[in-house]
């Protein structure tokens, strides 16, 4: 059964003799992860009627309607103080940089659309099929295999990079430095690390702390895809670009759409600077703690008492 489904996936290839290399090797990791789960040959002709391929101009202007939405006003009105550094300035220059930003994401269906959930699946059998991954090459340097850690009945999802030098040995993600800072962020949320789900675009450490390479991300990233889908969160919280840039599927800087609102299968998504660029970045807090106060608000939450 696998051997049909890859058999298919190279004459896709044939066909698709103009299709970019980048979209053949997601369709590839799809296909292969398909045969993983024995599903069988399933590609079909998706109906033309989901495929809407917005302009810069139509993603622009809901952009701009979003950031009007009810969950923007209320988040407005969050007391904008931040208790994991520093206060929040005024006014800042990206902030007016997004109303006028186009995002040119690709808000089509796409082959990781919620349509594509798995029936009853469970992180038991996620990690199952993960199994002892050798699929990419950042199997050969890691130490653990970083599956997430949490509630699977969290609201919301935080979703980083990929494991670090810390994470890798501990076989847990965020528990370095930088995985500090993002603690002290979820409790100044009036949150506890064990009441949200903390996962990685890649679940292997990449060498020197190196930016997962693209096919180490089309490789990996069903496997997030698919925790997300098993908790169905309220709120995504994406840090840093890595993170955004692949859940969005776009390649835009993420400081042009950082604090807006997005879907992402079903869950609202916003994008915020990793914690490791507040180390480098202090200053940069104030912008990432207007950004959990747009979190709070969606999920009534209220900041922790000081
Ligand atoms: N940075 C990440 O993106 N993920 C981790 O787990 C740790 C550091």
């Amino acid at each position: 059964m696998p051997f049909a489904v890859i058999k298919f996936s190279s004459s896709f290839y044939n066909w698709g003799a103009s299709l970019e290399s980048d979209k053949c090797a997601r369709v590839e990791a799809w296909l292969r992860y398909g045969a993983d789960l024995e599903l069988g040959p399933y590609y079909r002709n998706r109906v033309a009627a989901n495929v809407v391929v917005e302009t810069s101009q139509t993603v622009g202007a809901q952009s701009t309607e979003q950031s009007q939405t009810p969950i923007a006003a209320a988040a407005r009105t969050v007391a904008a103080s931040s208790s994991f550094g520093l206060s929040p300035t005024a006014s800042s220059p990206t902030a007016s940089a997004h109303s006028s930003a186009p995002a040119p994401f690709a808000q089509a269906r796409s082959l990781f659309e919620a349509s594509d959930r798995i029936a009853g699946d469970t992180f038991q059998l996620i990690r199952e099929t993960i199994g002892d991954c050798t699929r990419c090459k950042l199997h050969k340097a890691r130490t653990n295999i970083v599956f997430g850690v949490g509630s699977m009945k969290a609201e919301l999802v935080f979703v980083g990079e990929g494991p670090g030098h810390d994470e890798d040995i501990k076989g847990e993600p965020f528990v370095g430095r930088a995985g500090k800072l993002l603690t002290q962020m979820i409790e100044a949320m009036g949150l506890r690390r064990e009441d949200v789900y903390i996962c990685n675009v890649v679940k292997c450490r990449p060498p020197e702390n190196r930016l997962p390479e693209k096919d180490e991300i089309t490789t990996c990233s069903p496997f997030l895809f698919r925790q997300i889908d098993v908790i169905r969160p309220k709120v995504i919280c994406a840090l840093g670009s890595c993170a955004s840039q692949t859940l969005l599927q776009t390649t835009q800087g993420i400081s042009r759409f950082r604090g807006e609102w997005f879907d992402f299968r079903g869950s609202k998504l916003i994008a915020t600077y990793h914690p490791a660029y507040l180390l480098r970045n202090p200053s940069a807090k104030s912008e990432v703690w207007k950004d959990l106060q747009k979190v709070m608000a969606v999920l009534g939450l209220q900041p922790k008492r000081k």
